[in-house]
């Protein structure tokens, strides 16, 4: 069956050749107990290593069933051995963590059998090297003869034709021996076995045959006739038998847990990937949001980042229908229908002729219904003209000197004749808002409509004609004609100034017809009036019902529905804020399908200056990359070191037939499951900082930023990184021989 022709096998030493043993002929068959004597180092274990096909040789040639071996390479020599070659080793070679029934269990699964398929003939192993009792105890309680029985076990179990003990007794007792050597006797009837020992004597009555070595020669070979041996045997052939993916997942499982301490080290290790790649990953997401917070442009005022800014595409008023429509998208989490007022900077002042110093507050204007929080001074406004303010701490008057500053009326750019509010509770704020805007006023509905027709007015070119001749001078933003709102003018009319009669016929301009036109970026309006009267010093009060102090003589004025009608239009422009800002890009598109032109806010800002941003944020990323693969590297260090002690386990899974690929694959599941459970660990954690059970605070403003793409990002990241982990520590037992590594580590 086995034959080798001259066969040499030289060591390569650091340029030193040292031989293991030179030309060395024999021949062996089925049913034949080789025994193999000789002194320390005259070569015997590098022989059996050789015929086992752990080692290569360089010389000569080996036969197998006739067939050349010296063109074989590493997976030849790994179908050989799965094939033909069973090892008993002086060292037993065990997995100590396992249990004697896994043990012989384990090169089963190997050779790719189905688990309940193997439990009888397991059993029946064990049975028959008298360790039935002992099926489920771990390796590692048990006495050097029971290990090498397990090992026996083993060996049977994998059904070759050759068996290949190297002083299999050498560890034992003289009672252990004769029973090992009793059982080997018994299994050598229907096999090849070839044993290596020192002790001669114990073996002399089984042995077949006695071959003695000495300086890497064979010096004697003789037959022990007082032995019978006439019995032949059929290879099993189980090479095409391969170990599947449920075994490898079985083994995998097994691995994670059979070590407590490796199992908690490993799992803390991962445990501390994870907390390190989501807190970094969270910090970069936390200043990239940030860092677009700190965007601005010259139109918005309101530069929210959930904000869209929307038009309809051919330029009509959104109606309320439309509004409806809007309202049924979803991730919607508010609509501004007259949105210009979000951008205006609004300017309210003392009374000069009241207060000398002139006390203002200025900033942006809201809906009452916007504000959250608490008050930290004052009352929520009652009145219609009863507003809140928050200022930002550094506003001297809303807080040194709060008590002076809230018993005053404050008017719209400090125009008596404009808007009047009071202020009745402050809340403080100690950041901008948005970019250069520092406060906000709070006022109820009536307030918003009002100022909103004030702006609709500021925003427009307005004309006058006047029997035919038109006024383009009569510009109302500019600083001498007015349209303004009395009830006492009843709707068609008009009352205006006195001063105006000069530009009418027979200079008096009552009972004349009038044109107001109105022109601005969303539509162009006119209405026609009949001048009812002007009016004076004098009469103003009566006309009007104003003190002619408070009149201001540019004013043209009118009734409030056709003031309504000339500028207090349907909205042209709105605003759809998202509830995040990671729906903004979608929510954009579905607005665009409903036939709107968009705007997203933070596409607004300018870079203008922005570099420096810009750069921050490469040398943040790259910054976290650094991190990640430094992270990788210190980890893969401190797995490597949990990890050895596993080395004898890897040399002990290719000795009994794993392919490099099969073993690998092991410990990736196990990898796999150990980083999961921590990955897992890691977002219940989170979960209790993020409903307040643990606080951590640092974790929790960090932890914010992150959405559900993220989480599964780093997962994909983690496993990658314990999958490259494994496939490193894989390599490196790989690149050695099975021998080589086997070698090293006994
Ligand atoms: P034995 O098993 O009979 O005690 P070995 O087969 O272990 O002897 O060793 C035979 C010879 O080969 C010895 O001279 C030994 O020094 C040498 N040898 C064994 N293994 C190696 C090795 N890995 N590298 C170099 N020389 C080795
Ligand atoms: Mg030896």
């Amino acid at each position: 069956m086995l034959k080798l022709k001259n066969v040499s096998k030289f060591y390569y030493n650091k340029g030193v050749i040292a031989s293991g043993f030179t030309k060395v002929s024999a021949q062996f068959d089925t049913s034949e107990f080789v025994v193999i004597t000789g002194e320390s180092g005259s070569g015997k274990s590098t022989l059996l290593n050789v015929i086992s096909g752990l080692d290569s040789y360089e010389e000569g040639e080996m036969y197998i069933n006739g067939e050349e071996t010296s063109h074989y390479g590493e997976s030849d020599f790994e179908e050989y051995r799965k094939k033909y070659v069973s090892n008993i080793f002086q060292n037993f070679n065990l997995v100590n963590s396992y249990t004697v029934y896994q043990n012989v269990e384990l090169v089963l699964l190997m050779n790719g059998y189905k688990k309940k398929d193997i439990k009888n003939k397991i059993l029946n192993l064990i049975d028959k090297v008298g360790l039935i009792n002992y099926k489920n105890t771990k390796v590692s309680k048990l006495s050097g003869g029971q290990k090498q029985r397990v090992a026996i076990a083993r060996a049977l179990a994998k059904e070759t034709p050759i068996i290949v003990c190297d002083e299999p007794t050498a560890n034992l007792d003289s009672k252990s021996s004769r029973e090992i050597i009793k059982i080997l006797k018994e299994i050598s009837k229907d096999k090849l076995l070839i044993m290596v020992t020192h002790d001669y004597p114990s073996v002399e009555n089984v042995a077949t045959r006695v071959i003695k070595m000495h300086d890497g020669k064979i010096v004697s070979d003789k037959k022990n006739n007082d032995v019978d041996t006439d019995r032949r045997v059929e290879i099993v052939d189980n090479s095409n038998k391969e170990i599947g993916l449920f075994n490898m997942i079985r083994l995998g499982v097994r691995n994670t847990f059979n070590i407590a301490s490796k199992f908690i080290l490993l799992f803390i290790v991962f445990l501390f990937i994870t907390a390190s790649l989501l807190t970094e990953y969270g910090a970069l997401r936390k200043s990239e949001y940030e860092s677009s917070k700190l965007g601005y442009n010259w139109y918005f005022n309101d530069t929210t980042d959930t904000r869209i800014v929307i038009k309809k595409n051919d330029g009509s008023s959104i109606s309320r229908e439309d509004f409806n429509n809007i309202n049924k998208v979803s991730n919607i989490e508010r609509i501004v229908e007259h949105d210009i007022l979000l951008d205006e900077y609004v300017w309210f002042e003392t009374d000069y002729e009241k207060v000398s110093e002139g006390i203002f507050i200025n900033g942006l204007i809201r809906d009452i219904s916007t504000f959250s929080g608490k008050l930290d001074y004052g009352r929520m406004p009652e009145a219609d003209d009863e507003v809140i303010i928050l200022v930002n701490t550094y506003e001297y008057y809303f807080t040194e000197r709060l008590e002076d500053a809230i018993k005053y009326t404050y008017y719209l750019n400090g125009d008596k004749g404009s808007i009047a509010i009071k202020i009745v509770g402050v809340k403080y704020i100690e950041e901008e808002l948005f970019f250069g805007n520092d406060n906000v006023i709070y006022g109820d509905n009536s307030l918003l409509d009002k100022y909103m027709t004030i702006i609709n007015k500021q925003n427009s070119t307005v004309k006058i004609n006047i029997n035919g001749n038109n006024y383009d001078s009569y510009n109302v933003s500019g600083d001498y004609f007015n349209i303004a709102v009395s009830d006492k003018v009843s709707k068609g009319n008009a009352i205006i100034s006195e001063d105006i009669n000069y530009t009418c016929k027979n200079f008096n301009c009552k009972n004349q017809n009038m044109t107001i036109n109105v022109n601005n970026i969303n539509y162009v309006d006119s209405l026609g009036f009949k001048i009812s009267n002007t009016y004076n010093d004098k009469n103003v009060k009566n006309l009007l019902g104003i003190n002619k102090d408070n009149v201001n003589y540019g004013s043209i004025f009118i009734n409030k529905e056709d003031y309504d009608n000339l500028f207090n239009k349907d909205s042209y422009q709105a605003s759809v804020f998202a509830t995040k800002v990671d729906f903004v890009s979608d929510l954009a598109l579905e607005l665009e399908e409903l036939g709107y032109h968009t705007l997203e806010m933070r596409k607004t800002f300018s870079n203008e200056g922005m570099d420096a941003t810009k750069l921050l944020k490469i040398v943040k990323l790259v910054v976290t990359v650094i991190l990640i693969v430094t992270l990788f590297f210190i980890s893969y260090f401190v797995i490597k070191l949990i990890l050895k002690s596993r080395n004898v386990y890897f040399s002990t899974l290719r000795i009994l037939g794993a392919t490099a690929s099969h073993t690998k694959r092991i410990l990736d599941i196990e990898l796999f499951i150990n980083s999961s459970l921590a990955y897992i660990t890691y977002i219940l954690f989170v979960l209790l900082i993020k409903n307040d059970i643990i606080n951590i605070s640092f974790i929790k403003s960090v932890v914010e930023y992150l959405n559900i793409i993220d989480y599964l990002l780093m997962y994909v990241i983690l496993i990658m990184m314990s999958y490259l982990i494994s496939s490193r520590f894989s390599s490196q037992i790989f690149k050695k021989s099975a021998m080589k590594s086997y070698r090293e580590e006994v």
